[in-house]
């Protein structure tokens, strides 16, 4: 597990890492000043916007469809993270409903997270421009959604066709 991680040196003194056990399992750290390398997932969200049309999805600039989404920053609550996703990628002002699944992402192994998916409302959907990382952005009947992405996208999805017709939470 720690061969995968690129981290050589000490990000705060710049001598070389080395590695050692904390009891519980293998982590590396500075013999200069003591920093530990914890290596944990960051924190995501993503917005489920459900509306006649469908389910509005985001072309990625790397390529592929997803449920539009981003990191929560530093100073960020998730709720504040998820509006501003809203304003950048898809320029509208969004309302939060409720949780609808939080879920572990380890498809892109350089950078675990955790991502948060909010069902939200908003206002203005037909004027949405994509911002941001999306390039394109559109609803899809969720019977005609195109390949996703991101595997724990299609894992919501399911979850999203299962529940449809139902009220949010109604599991
Ligand atoms: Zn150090």
């Amino acid at each position: 597990m720690l061969d995968d991680d690129p981290y050589r040196y000490c990000p705060l003194c710049g001598a070389g890492l080395e590695e050692f056990h904390d009891g519980e399992r293998a982590r590396k750290r500075c013999p200069a000043c003591g920093w530990v390398r914890y290596r944990n997932p960051t924190v995501g969200v993503a917005l489920i916007l459900l509306t006649e049309q469908g389910l509005w999805l985001g072309r990625r600039r790397s390529g592929g469809w997803c449920i539009p989404c981003g990191h929560v920053e530093w100073d960020e609550s998730l709720e504040q993270a998820a509006r501003r996703e809203a304003l950048e990628e898809l320029g509208v002002v969004v309302s939060l409903e409720s949780v609808f699944n939080v879920s572990s992402n380890f498809h892109d192994p350089e950078q675990h997270t955790v991502g948060v998916w909010y069902l939200a409302r908003a206002e203005g959907l037909d004027q949405a421009r994509p911002g941001g990382d999306l390039v394109e952005l559109r609803p899809f009947p969720l019977d005609a959604l195109p390949e996703l992405v991101f595997p724990t996208d299609r894992v919501v999805v399911d979850r999203l066709r299962r529940s449809a017709g139902r009220p949010p939470g109604a599991d």
